[in-house]
């Protein structure tokens, strides 16, 4: 798993970041986009991107079939 730890992820809530964001492994298939049960990811331009209304559950994370939603701590 990580092999660092940081326990400073819930820090920042009250601002919005985003928890989680898609890098370029995405090949577009919107399986995250049904997932997402608060609509907090939208296409981007070139691969599927989550916004600020991500609360963080990690659904999405578990059914990407190439692993490209990571934390984004
Ligand atoms: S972590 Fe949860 S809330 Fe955030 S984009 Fe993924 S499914 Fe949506
Ligand atoms: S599930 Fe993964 S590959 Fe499919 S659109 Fe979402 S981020 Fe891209």
């Amino acid at each position: 798993m990580e092999s660092e730890t940081t326990n400073s992820s819930r820090e920042t809530e009250d601002t919005q970041i985003a928890y989680y964001r898609i890098n370029d492994a995405c090949i577009n298939c919107g399986n995250c986009l049904e997932a997402c049960y608060v609509e907090a990811i939208e296409k981007g331009r070139t691969h599927y991107i989550i916004t600020d209304e991500c609360i963080a559950c990690g659904v999405c994370s578990e059914v990407c079939p190439k692993s490209a939603i990571v934390e984004n701590f």
